[in-house]
């Protein structure tokens, strides 16, 4: 039996685009006024807008400048943050089991149970390797701040190579989503930015960015004009775009393809497909990449009080074909939609409705060069083609919202300005 005093316990998985969001303003609703108690759980103690993962991975942008610390981010929402990574989920006791944490190298906290009323996992994905043989041991993957780190330290320490040797800098990557071809984009960019310190040598010759792509054009989710006018800025960027090509394996110097060819690189990167982390002890029902099926109300079949959201979710809308695609935009609209609904069913019982997606459009991003998207449902602008700045101002905007969604608008203007006076006095790529 419940504690008459206890009050209801929200804990949320994973502190991403969804989940931060999500505890940001539950805790502002509900922690504030001691309604319920929101507990964030996440694996690192930062959070960045991970659709610019690929500017830090590139060393273009810095990571950071742009990070919110869990902690202190947790105090001023009312929430309360555990770092952690979840093992286990029990639905019939509801508690959920958190690894061994381990802070450099040093146990920081055994094993752990967390009892919860409601659950919300929100834990993301991450390229999905297909089991291609090499893959693991040989490339690089852009799914976190730790991976993008590593990333850019070779990244620094082969143009430096290219540089210094006039060589050739060799980077291939596979998969033509949009991980893929804005960092492509975003590579020519840094080797761009880079001459500045190269004694003046004229990088751009040397770099070769091979982009394979599986299927027979890019951005298989994007509008065809979109992807062919991305695939045109490219190649024009002399990134040498090779679609309807399958990897079959990967090695120390670079991959194998079907028909047995090789393309042979000094810095491998595996950006295809998607893959949700399960989660042990679960009977949650997933699809083939691991994503939880959810049903309209973002609630898991037949297990009261959890739900997902957000990459590691599965949801296809009534008459539609296909599932929601995995993108900040789905993941921000369910978290606004659970933040809206959530409080009154905890609180008074009233059943959460069935979520509507909002199409708003599909940007693309190619550095600074460009780019492209369509408008979504925006009456008379509906599915309108757009490029150039006012897309890329979109797209910029994108972030910006995010950032004032978590922080109100007092904060993100402030920060908006931080990152104006940061980029008149540091250098525009990372060098160290
Ligand atoms: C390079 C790149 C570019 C992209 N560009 C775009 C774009 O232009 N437009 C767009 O709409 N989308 C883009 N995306 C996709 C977009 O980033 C995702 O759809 C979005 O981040 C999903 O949000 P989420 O909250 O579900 O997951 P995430 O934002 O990935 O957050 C998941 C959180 O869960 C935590 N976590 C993971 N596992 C565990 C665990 N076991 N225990 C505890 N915590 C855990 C992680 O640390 C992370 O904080 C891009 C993605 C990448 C990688």
């Amino acid at each position: 039996m419940k504690p008459v005093d206890r009050i209801p316990r929200i804990v949320i998985v994973g502190g991403g685009v969804a989940g931060l969001l999500l505890a940001t303003r539950l805790g502002r609703k509900l922690g504030r006024r001691r309604k319920a108690e929101v507990l964030l759980i996440d694996r690192g103690p930062t959070h960045i807008w991970k659709p610019m993962l690929h500017t830090f991975a590139a060393g273009t942008w810095n990571i950071f400048q742009q990070q919110v610390q869990y902690l202190a981010h947790a105090r001023t929402n009312s929430f309360e943050f555990m770092p952690g990574s979840i093992q286990a989920i029990d639905a019939s006791r509801k508690t959920i089991v958190l690894d061994d944490l381990v802070i450099n190298g040093t146990l920081v906290a055994k094993e752990r149970e967390i009892a919860f009323d409601q659950l919300v996992l929100a834990h993301g994905s991450h390229a999905n390797d297909f089991n291609t043989p090499g893959v693991p041991d040989h490339c690089h993957f852009i799914d976190g701040q730790q991976e993008a780190d590593a990333f850019n330290a070779q990244l620094r320490a082969v143009v430096a190579r290219g540089f210094l040797n006039r060589q050739n800098i060799d980077i291939a990557i596979v998969g033509g989503g949009a991980t893929g071809v804005e960092l492509a984009a975003e590579l020519s960019r840094l080797v761009e930015l880079a001459t500045a310190y190269g004694g003046q040598v004229s990088a751009r010759k040397y770099l070769r960015i091979t982009l394979l792509e599986s299927s027979q054009r890019l951005l298989a989710a994007f509008p065809a004009n979109v992807a062919a006018s991305a695939t045109r800025q490219l190649q024009a960027l002399g990134v040498s775009v090779r679609q309807g090509v399958r990897v079959v394996r990967a090695d120390a110097q670079g991959f194998v393809l079907e028909d047995g060819t090789r393309v042979d690189s000094d810095l491998k990167v595996w950006a295809a497909g998607i893959q949700a982390s399960g989660v042990g002890g679960e009977t949650l029902q997933r699809n083939r990449a691991g994503q939880v099926i959810v049903t309209p109300e973002l609630s898991v079949d037949g297990v009261p009080g959890i739900y997902a959201i957000g990459d590691c979710s599965s949801l296809t809308p009534e008459g539609a074909e296909r599932p929601l695609p995995a993108t900040a935009q789905v993941a921000n609209q369910q978290a606004q939609h659970l933040a809206k609904h959530l409080p009154d069913h905890v609180l008074h019982g009233r059943p959460i409705p069935a979520f509507e997606f909002r199409d708003m459009g599909s940007l693309v991003s190619l550095s600074h060069y460009n780019a492209f998207g369509t408008l979504g449902r925006l009456g008379f602008f509906d599915g309108t083609f757009i490029q150039g700045k006012f897309a890329q101002f979109s797209h910029a905007y994108l972030y910006r919202r995010h950032q004032f969604l978590l922080h109100g608008p007092l904060r993100a203007s402030a920060l908006w300005l931080a990152d104006r006076a940061n980029a008149l006095v540091q250098p525009k790529i990372r060098i160290s």
